[in-house]
């Protein structure tokens, strides 16, 4: 072969890696075939596939499921799941829970990964257990087995064997300061995961983003995926400084328009699942009232499409924030 050609076929080779920055977790590929669903995914007990989606697809759509429950394809004598399950995309092993009596999580991993500079994770739950040797800062890449499928949680309801799966998430993280904020939000409760708890970790749909990147191709750009959500509502924060905007500057937005004086909040965007995914700088000028969060608009056809978080609420004509809505805002911007 010659150089010149062999050079090129590596150098597109490595730019199709770069277009597709996520894989699957496990050899389980049904999701890419047509009408593949049912192989896929992992319902609830007496519940169709759907159940094992992202998105409100629990308790008659009120309850969120924040990642894809993906169908075991593997498993030993004792009838044991033991799929391989394999890092999303190269990155670092951010946290790893190897007490899985203290989540409902059971044994999970999360890793952290960098995709065209912006910071993602990972996070693969209900593991039997870890590669050997793996540990917190490791580099992995894309592929790489790092843990063996389970059936771990500390839930009261075990996941049967039938049900067997690995959940996975795709997160952004909201706030370092989370040990902080759950200390006052839950004084009574104990925080056994630090800052790498569920709950700082808002999901978007890995379905939605591993299907984009497949019809995209090349021209997948997660920011602009993440900017272009549904949007749920708009409020605005008398708040500045938190870590989201720091972490995420992508999804702040410049606004020429903004008069010459301090930034005193932002007018933000969220996506149904509580992700900001647009940020517009405001001058105190700009802002009426003085409550510290106030609901600028409700998209009502996403609502009643996707209305589990209760973020936002009605009371006759009238929408406000609900209670849940405010908790995220304050963990936001703690
Ligand atoms: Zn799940």
């Amino acid at each position: 072969m010659n150089k010149i050609f062999l050079s090129v076929l590596l150098l597109s080779i490595r730019l199709a890696a770069l277009a597709q920055p996520f894989h699957l977790p496990t050899a389980n590929q049904a999701l890419f075939e047509k009408g593949g669903e049912e192989k896929f995914f992992v319902g609830t007990t007496g519940h169709s596939w759907t159940s094992g989606c992202f998105g409100c697809v629990r308790s008659g759509g009120w309850r969120m499921h924040k990642g894809l429950d993906i169908k075991c394809l593997q498993r030993d004598q004792r009838g044991e799941p033991s799929d391989p399950v394999m890092a999303a995309a190269d990155g670092t092993v951010a946290y790893m829970n190897n007490r899985p009596a203290l989540s409902n999580y059971g044994r999970y991993i999360v890793l952290r990964h960098s995709i065209g500079g912006l910071e993602i994770y990972s996070l693969y739950a209900h593991l039997a257990e870890f590669v050997g040797g793996l540990k917190v800062g490791q580099a992995v890449k894309a592929g790489e087995k790092i843990a063996v499928m389970g059936r771990t949680s500390n839930t009261g309801e075990v996941i049967s064997r039938e049900r067997a799966h690995v959940h996975f998430e795709l997160d952004l993280f909201y706030n370092d300061h989370f040990s902080a904020w759950f200390k006052k939000h839950y004084p009574r409760e104990h925080d056994d995961h630090g800052i790498w708890n569920g709950q700082n970790l808002v999901g978007i749909d890995p379905r939605l983003i591993l299907l984009a990147q497949r019809d995209e191709g090349p021209r997948f750009d997660l920011a602009r995926w993440l900017r272009s959500r549904p949007e749920l509502c708009r409020v605005l924060v008398r708040k500045t400084g938190f870590s989201w905007l720091k972490r995420y500057p992508m999804l702040v937005r410049d606004d020429p328009a903004l008069p010459r004086e301090r930034i005193a909040g932002y007018e933000m965007a969220l996506d149904f699942n509580g992700l900001p995914f647009q940020l517009i700088p405001r001058a105190a000028s700009q802002m009426k009232g003085a409550a510290k969060y106030q609901l600028l608009s409700v998209n009502e056809a996403e609502y009643a499409k996707n209305p589990c978080r209760r973020l936002v609420t009605r009371r006759g004509a009238h929408w406000q924030l609900g209670r849940e809505g405010i908790n995220l805002l304050e963990l936001l911007t703690y």
